[in-house]
């Protein structure tokens, strides 16, 4: 695991404390997610009984695992058997992880697409695979990023032995069509792979895009491992509760490693979010709420950076605009993201090093728009003031 040292998001927020920058980096919300469930845990909590307070099933909870079929039924259509083929996990991370685990053999190679999110790759490494990334490019005049069938095909080969799906996409915010999909499930089955898909942003999408699961394209269910989790969807990303839904073969195999890696997750927020799952006080209005507040957010960062003279593509889904510095001048978007902490007050993410071909993304930087208003309003100005002056805003003018 050499290589896989501090992540630039710990660097960055670690930056963004020293200096007092405001942190558009690390991808949080700074608001709560809806009472009922953070009344409902701590009420679980509280009252103990039914075991809630010790070691919960190996599976997960009966009441979150029917929740969560019950859920992918609803809004997808997918049906899983709550017995065997739901699996609670720690985090949609932890069901990443033992889902490349139980796969993945030494030499196995694994298809992804950069920008990667940071756990895909090393992962991989501890599963002694091999990474094959095919490149997400900004096309068309929003800049909307998506892959080249071409460019996917060459990469599958005969060690590939799975794909990595992440949408809606963190850092880019596209949202994978039904043809996109279909060229990626095409390739499954011509070459018999294993799709791992990781739809933590499946509620958070703008401006009517549709997440559509890989699982519910034709004869895709039975190849398909779906992570998703309660972090993003809810605002609670502490709560680190996933669930892992599949075949019930490929369900066994995670579970197999899984019961070694964390073997179970707390069982007083997995009955809260059963319930808020299935809507019990109205979570799901909170949600829609949510996205909606989300992409006016999308809307108000993107205008300030603009403004401040960045170059920003269009984004559906997720907390995340990725932004150019080439207008700004800049040329390297790890110097540029270290230096801006302490020259502008503001965090962010270099884009580059989400990728193996780090040149394809050298003038990006990515900033998280999951903040409140008055937060992003202080980054603009923050930002604007340094594009006009070249100098970071007075105390008394940061407010
Ligand atoms: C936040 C995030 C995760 C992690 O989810 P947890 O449930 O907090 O482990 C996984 N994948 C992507 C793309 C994310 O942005």
């Amino acid at each position: 695991m050499r290589g896989f040292g501090e992540t630039v998001f710990a660097e960055m927020t670690r930056l963004a404390t020293d200096t007092g920058a405001i942190n558009l980096g690390q991808g949080f919300p700074d608001t709560d997610g809806p009472t009922s469930l953070l009344e409902g845990a701590a009420r679980r909590i509280r009252d103990g009984g039914d075991s809630v307070n010790q070691y919960p099933p190996g599976l997960g909870r009966p009441e979150l695992r029917a929740a969560v079929a019950a859920d992918r039924s609803r809004r997808y259509g997918l049906d899983y058997d709550p017995s065997d083929e739901v699996y609670v996990t720690v985090g949609a991370t932890g069901g990443i992880a033992a889902a490349v685990l139980s796969t993945v053999e030494p030499g196995d190679e694994v298809v992804l697409f950069e920008p990667m999110y940071d756990s895909y790759p090393a992962v991989i490494a501890m599963a002694g695979g091999v990474r094959r990334p095919v490149t997400l490019r900004p096309t068309g005049p929003a800049g909307r990023f998506t892959f080249d069938p071409e460019e996917l095909r060459a990469a599958v080969g005969p060690r590939t032995r799975m794909i990595i799906v992440n949408s809606p996409h963190n850092p880019t915010g596209t949202v994978l069509t039904r043809e996109e999909l279909a060229v990626i499930a095409d390739l499954c089955h011509e070459h018999d792979l294993i799709a791992l898909t990781d739809e933590v942003y499946e509620h958070l999408t703008f401006d009517g895009a549709e997440h559509v699961p890989l699982a519910a394209l034709p004869g895709m269910r039975e190849r398909t491992i779906t992570v998703s989790s309660v972090g993003k969807t809810f605002s609670v990303t502490a709560w680190k509760t996933g669930w892992v839904t599949g075949p019930r073969e490929l369900v066994r195999a995670v579970r197999t490693v899984n019961q070694f890696l964390t073997f179970s997750a707390n069982g007083a927020l997995q009955l809260a979010i059963a319930d808020a799952l299935s809507d019990v006080s109205g979570e799901m209005g909170w949600v829609g709420q949510l996205r909606a507040a989300l992409a006016g957010k999308r809307d108000r960062l993107s205008v300030g950076l603009r403004a401040a003279g960045f170059d920003v593509t269009h984004t559906q889904g997720t907390y995340f605009v990725m932004a150019d510095i080439g207008p700004l001048g800049g040329t390297d978007g790890i110097e540029f993201a270290r230096a801006m902490p302490r020259e502008a007050g503001v965090a962010m993410v270099p884009a580059q090093v989400l990728y193996d071909r780090p040149t394809e993304a050298r003038h990006l930087v990515r900033f998280a728009f999951c903040k409140r208003d008055e937060v992003l309003d202080a980054a603009i100005a923050r930002l604007g003031e340094w594009s006009r002056t070249g100098a970071r805003p007075s105390r008394a003018a940061q407010g």
